[in-house]
């Protein structure tokens, strides 16, 4: 079977995590950067055990080894940890923005719409930009994130706090997480959704971005 067209990225997961999937007839690799600059033989030890795994073939146990010798030095493990570490205190110390509070609308909205019976996780505004994810709750941290660019005047607050809403709804409806996050609306959650005042002027002005 010939090679489809590879593109390689590397992602800032705090945890070494790579992954591999097809898409539009194209091999999309996301590695970790923690293995940004790792030797040749390991990056292609690393791209051997992704294209097996996603053709269901046997892995070369000498790549498999290559690979978690690498990954297990000791010199690798302790970078991991520094990263985990620093990316753990930014997320701590970020709830207020420029513009909004992330802090206060998580009390504002639990005073109006949850009788005040959520107990505040940490709030922050993400690290990066990203436009693709609004925000997220990560119960491995007990906090929730929200994208970086909602932090803007141009942004109105009922949309920021819909963000929030909907990830305090997520707090109140947990998921079992079978590994990798996800993102799980039951019918429950929907229709309490539906309660949050400004409803269809946050998400058409989210729709609109
Ligand atoms: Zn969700």
């Amino acid at each position: 079977m010939p090679l489809p067209p590879l593109s390689v990225e590397f992602f800032a997961f705090a945890n070494i995590n790579n992954t591999i999937r097809l898409r539009n007839g194209k091999l999309l690799v996301r590695l970790s950067d923690l293995l940004e600059g790792a030797p040749e033989p390991v990056l292609r030890a690393i791209a051997h055990i992704l294209l097996a795994k996603m053709y269901r073939k046997r892995i070369e146990s000498a790549q498999a080894t290559r690979y978690r010798r690498y990954v297990h030095s000791h010199e690798i493990r302790n970078r991991a940890h520094l990263v985990r570490q620093v990316r753990g205190r930014k997320r701590i110390a970020s709830a207020r923005g420029k513009v909004y509070d992330l802090d206060a609308i998580f009390e504002d909205l639990n005073a109006r719409l949850f009788a005040s019976l959520m107990a505040r996780p940490r709030m922050s505004w993400s690290q990066g930009r990203a436009r693709n994810l609004l925000g997220h709750y990560d119960p491995a941290h007990n906090a929730i994130v929200v994208s970086r660019i909602f932090d803007h005047p141009a942004v109105p607050r009922y949309a920021v706090e819909y963000i929030v809403y909907h990830e305090m709804l997520h707090l109140r409806h947990p998921v079992k997480l079978n590994g990798s996050r996800r993102c799980v609306h039951s019918a429950e959650f929907r229709a309490e959704e539906k309660l949050f005042p400004q409803l269809d002027a946050a998400q058409r002005f989210l729709r609109g971005l």
